[in-house]
């Protein structure tokens, strides 16, 4: 039983959580990966395999330094990259990447996103940044991801890679990176149709106050 598994509640998040990133259409195939996280251990997901055919017990667990402890599956091969995350963010308790395709195309034209959809306070800034490009699964990528983030963004994209949203449990991480990914198809469709109304950064500021209260309201 998942209960008696250790960081039992965290495999089982993961699990549950990736299954939802393949519902939203936030990722296809065995693109992404999601880690939850106990104080210096972190569930995450195993590398390369189908997210409908992880179970909590195949959900590797590693150490926030990134030392495989527990389950047999190889960890995710994008560790460096959320292990970094968590040392660098104390307040972080998930981390999720995504391949979802609006915020991915925005991704690939080096663009970070405006302010053209309120819904941008998600990732917390006045819009969502860029992280420079390195190879997948390396440290460097790491270290742009955690230089885009700085102290602040819940998201950021990947340079001509994908997203990366954080919160405190995946269940918020994910809602997360869907909101990214809601904010990068209005960006485009928008677009494409004439010139988005980017709001002002007070306007963005202002809800950014109001999220906290308004998520624990859900
Ligand atoms: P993993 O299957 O190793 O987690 O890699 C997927 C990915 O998105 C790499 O960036
Ligand atoms: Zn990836």
């Amino acid at each position: 039983m998942a209960e008696q598994l250790a960081l039992g509640e965290e495999r089982t998040a993961v699990a549950k959580f990736g299954r939802e990133l393949v519902e939203k259409d936030l990722t296809s195939g065995v693109g992404g990966n999601l880690s939850q996280r106990d104080d210096e251990r972190v569930a995450i997901s195993p590398s390369g395999i189908p997210y409908d055919r992880i179970d909590a017990e195949d959900v590797p667990v590693v150490t926030v330094d990134g030392e495989h402890v527990e389950g047999d599956l190889r960890p995710s091969s994008e560790t460096p990259m959320h292990t970094m995350i968590y040392r660098k963010r104390p307040d972080v308790g998930a981390v999720v990447h995504t391949h979802s395709p609006y915020a991915t195309t925005f991704a690939s034209l080096g663009q970070e996103i405006p302010a053209s959809h309120y819904l941008v306070e998600f990732a917390g800034g006045t819009e969502i940044p860029v992280a420079d490009f390195d190879l997948p699964g390396s440290e460097e990528l790491g270290q742009h991801a955690v230089d885009a983030l700085g102290d602040d963004y819940n998201g950021c994209l990947l340079q001509n890679h994908g997203v990366i949203a954080v919160g405190d449990t995946v269940s918020r991480a994910v809602e997360t990176a869907q909101m990214i990914e809601f904010t990068a198809r209005i960006h485009y469709q928008a677009s494409n149709i004439g010139e988005p109304i980017i709001l002002e950064d007070e306007k963005i500021e202002a809800l950014l106050d109001g999220l906290e209260e308004y998520r624990s309201l859900k």
